[in-house]
């Protein structure tokens, strides 16, 4: 079989492997597709902080089960699955509390260990979660993004009855949107600097989408929500603009969940969250509920993700080629791509 090994910036190997067996424990998944996510992109960049080169990425994979190891239960050949790939060490306290991505010890598979940019993987059955038979082949793929959505909306406390904004119209954005309105919140605004993914959070059943470009976050948050403002805000973009025009937008006592991925340090008017007991809450990946619960709304349809992969670059001639022309195209046309996958069959 093939991988595809990422050995340095924008660099791309394909290499010869064994197909591995599964172990006793171990599921053997033969991988459909991969989506493309913003910190696989980093890595590209090399500006990925806390990544070693050579490394198979992907970690966002449709895939089905081709084999079982002994002893596995609660899987079978031609599962329909996807893989929820951290690597945590259930001893540490965040492990105890439930809260195993912040793991102490936390390793991402696609980022510390090799991912699923291969055309098979075995791997223990813990890592699984099946999809409905019926969900489309690359769907599952996309549970992980729509898994960080859910997470986020949970950072914010209960949803139900919520006016929630979402800053980032974007795959985590849109995600985050999209779960919120799903798991009830009253009212959900997402707000963006680019017209085509508005557009697109539109067609998803978004009913507020506010242009930054064209009004300020906390004018598009009066005139959606009204005067009790916003309950909860998600900052989905991670860039010191995003979260200073937040706190200028959040209410008081407002929760703020920090989402996106903020690359530097920078400095931030802590007397508003002071003065306004706003919450300011960082958010990371998810826990094994939120995939489940991303599974259950992407199955019965409360979340719709037609139309969120916007390209397929098929890996089957030329693995390292193929994902470096994926790589290229979403570097050149950021504004065209939702969810670039690469696909196997
Ligand atoms: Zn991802
Ligand atoms: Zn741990």
């Amino acid at each position: 079989m093939f991988q595809v090994k990422l050995t340095a910036p924008y660099t791309f190997e394909t290499e010869e492997a064994e197909k591995p067996r599964p172990a006793e424990g171990q599921v053997l998944l033969k991988v459909c597709s991969v989506g493309i996510c913003g910190s696989d992109i980093q890595m590209y960049h090399g500006r990925h902080k806390y990544m070693t080169y050579p490394v198979v990425i992907g970690h966002e994979v449709s895939a089905v089960v081709e084999e079982t190891g002994a002893g596995v239960r609660d899987f079978a050949p031609g599962d329909r699955v996807t893989v929820e790939p951290q690597i945590f060490c259930g001893k540490c306290y965040p492990c105890l509390i439930g809260r195993f991505n912040v793991c102490e010890k936390l390793e991402v598979m696609g980022v510390h260990r090799d991912g699923f940019c291969r055309e098979y993987a075995a791997l223990g059955a813990s890592y699984l979660h099946r999809c409905p038979a019926d969900m489309k082949e690359e769907w599952p793929a996309l549970m992980e993004p729509l898994a960080v959505g859910v997470g986020s909306v949970k950072r914010g406390g209960d949803p139900r009855g919520a006016n929630i904004a979402v800053v980032g119209a974007g795959t985590i954005g849109n995600c985050a949107a999209q779960a919120a309105k799903a798991m009830g919140a009253a009212g959900v605004l997402i707000a963006d600097i680019s017209a085509p993914k508005l557009e697109f959070a539109e067609r998803c059943g978004i009913e507020h989408c506010a242009d930054t470009t064209k009004t300020s976050l906390a004018d598009a948050i009066g005139r959606a929500f009204g005067p009790r403002g916003a309950d909860v805000i998600i900052d989905a973009v991670g860039v010191p603009a995003s979260l200073s025009s937040i706190l200028g937008a959040a209410r008081r006592s407002s929760v703020v969940v920090v989402t996106g991925n903020f690359k530097e340090p920078f400095s931030l008017e802590v007397p508003i969250i002071q003065r306004q007991e706003i919450s300011l809450v960082g958010h990371m990946m998810y826990v094994r509920e939120d995939f489940a619960d991303a599974i259950r709304l992407a199955g019965s349809g409360a979340v719709n993700l037609g139309g969120l992969i916007t390209q397929r670059f098929p890996i089957a001639r030329g693995p390292a080629a193929a994902l470096k022309g994926a790589f290229e195209f979403i570097d050149a046309h950021p504004a065209q791509v939702m969810k670039a996958i690469v696909t196997f069959s």
